[in-house]
């Protein structure tokens, strides 16, 4: 079979949610793939922020094959071993907190946005029902309907009118556009630490410790949003750890399982627990035994093979070859984002970079329209660093003088 077959297929048996690039991935290694007619790639952009570890990862390969010898599925009415040590990692990672599974970023969110309904539910808390969530524009925390509703990006709600209501839009990293939002009904503020669909928009300090105090001062759930930014693609487990705070409520998924759908919900021990009980919510695949003990060995590997100081390292090497480019580049405006969750803000349309990169062999991605996200995996090597900086220099220059000027909406955005 070739790739144009596979796209038969799919244009006559997948509905076309994606714009799918011309290009069939059947193998992995590392920061390498390689498609259907043998190309090899260097994948800078690993299964949109999920291959944290890189492709086949060995550790990762072994739990999942040596799982499914023992039991791939076991349902949630019984225990299971791989589930509650993971929670366990998780939270010893992290801050004191009991954990829910799911399967994705977005059920992960779904949890905590019911888990804010419930806490602010007539009786649970002071001064009434309240069920308000303050969430930010440019945000993204997936494509369920509470999790889409969540989202302030407006082309993402086009066409599923109405939404889940009751979440307002902050501006991010503008404390004061919060405290406007605050009413007596609002229950929790919810965010990610680096906005990552919304373009590598990294929350400063003070803005997040104005959220923490703000939250300590109103009796609000302060919900982070760690699907992208979690197991140590930051240079730190999780992203909160950069800033002297801690949450009330953590979201986890992408790297959490390097390659298996698996999504998390932490709940901080301050806050009650009794509110999830049976009945309250669930999940027939979360946590199963084949997702847990996958993410188990991403989280032996990072610290076995010490990927959080690496990233910390590899995140500096990438950085400075992207300020190289910087300085050569005048259509690169800004180089942004922390250790291994790195973006070159444009001042131009930047899919054209992103596809003639690809024509190039390297993988990144393009976002917003004019911001190029390159998210490399933790084990990625300093000269696999090199030959992407090497092939984005290329890149530049072939686009240089070419007129790919922002839409209206972009510029304004
Ligand atoms: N939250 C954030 C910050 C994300 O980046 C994403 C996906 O890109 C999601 C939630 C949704 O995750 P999923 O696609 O696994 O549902």
């Amino acid at each position: 079979m070739k790739t144009a077959d596979v796209e038969k297929l799919y244009s006559e048996y997948v509905l076309p949610t994606y714009k799918r690039m011309p290009i069939c991935l059947v193998k992995g290694k590392g920061s390498r793939v390689w498609d259907l007619e043998g190309k090899e790639y260097l994948d800078f952009f690993p299964g949109w922020g999920v291959s944290g570890l890189g492709h086949a990862h060995p550790r990762v390969v072994h739990a999942i094959k040596n799982q499914t010898k023992k039991i791939i599925h076991v349902a949630n009415n019984f225990h299971i071993l791989s589930q509650a040590k993971l929670a366990q990692a998780i939270v010893t990672n992290g801050f004191p907190g009991r954990v829910f599974f799911g399967n994705s970023g977005a059920e992960a969110n779904e949890a905590a946005i019911k888990f804010c309904r419930i806490y602010g539910a007539d009786g649970n808390v002071s001064g009434g029902a309240r069920n308000e969530m303050i969430t930010f524009t440019k945000s993204f925390h997936g494509r369920t309907m509470g999790a889409m509703s969540a989202t302030g990006q407006d082309k993402i709600h086009q066409g599923f009118y109405p939404l889940v209501e009751k979440f307002l839009y902050a501006e991010f990293n503008d404390l004061e556009s919060v405290k406007k939002l605050i009413t007596p009904k609002t229950v929790a503020i919810m965010l990610e630490p680096i906005q990552g669909e919304g373009g590598i928009r990294v929350a400063t300090k003070e803005f997040m410790q104005g959220l923490r105090k703000l939250c300590d001062e109103k009796d609000l759930l302060l919900v982070l949003d760690e699907v992208q930014t979690c197991m140590g693609r930051t240079g730190k487990m999780y992203a909160y750890q950069h800033y002297g705070i801690e949450p009330d409520i953590m979201t986890l998924a992408k790297s959490l399982g390097s390659g298996v759908p698996i999504g998390a919900m932490v709940l901080s021990r301050r806050v009650k627990k009794e509110l999830f009980v049976p009945g309250t919510h669930g999940s027939t695949y979360g946590g199963n035994p084949l997702v847990t003990a996958a993410a188990l060995a991403v989280f032996y590997a990072i610290k076995k093979e010490k990927l959080i100081v690496r990233a910390v390292k590899m995140g500096e090497l990438l950085a400075a070859k992207l300020e190289e480019l910087k300085a050569k580049y005048p259509v690169i405006e800004e180089v942004r984002g922390m250790a291994l969750m790195r973006a070159l803000k444009l001042s131009v349309n930047s899919d054209a970079y992103a596809a003639e990169a690809l024509k190039r062999g390297l993988i990144i991605n393009s976002t917003q329209g004019d911001v190029l996200r390159i998210m490399p995996a933790l084990t990625v090597k300093p000269k696999e660093i090199e030959k992407a900086a090497a092939v984005l220099d290329l890149v530049f220059s072939t686009l240089q003088g070419q007129d790919l000027r922002l839409s209206d909406a972009q510029s304004k955005a």
